[in-house]
């Protein structure tokens, strides 16, 4: 048991809960293990804490994020509406 050529180090899991959802779980560690973006000094520094936890080993900022990616489509769009919110808000 261990890691496999077909799903990498979800093969941890042996022949257990199905092909497809140990094809997610491979796809998903595979970017959460990547080094993300710091939104504050924007070098590719950040990994995860633990569940939605970052932390930038650059500049040493930790913030909250997605349980297994630092930003998700939710957040970008929370984002957009409040920078229009306060767009509107300057142009009265
Ligand atoms: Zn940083």
């Amino acid at each position: 048991m261990g890691r496999t050529q077909k799903v990498g180090p979800a093969g941890r899991f042996g022949p257990r809960y199905g092909m497809r959802i140990r094809r997610r779980v491979a796809e998903i560690e595979s970017v959460q293990r990547q080094k993300h973006e710091c939104p504050v000094c924007h070098r590719r520094a950040v990994k995860r804490v633990g569940t939605g936890i970052w932390r930038c080993t650059k500049c040493g900022a930790e913030f909250a994020g997605g349980a297994y990616y630092p930003e998700t489509e939710a957040q970008r769009m929370v984002k957009r509406a409040i920078r229009k919110a306060l767009e509107e808000e300057e142009g009265r």
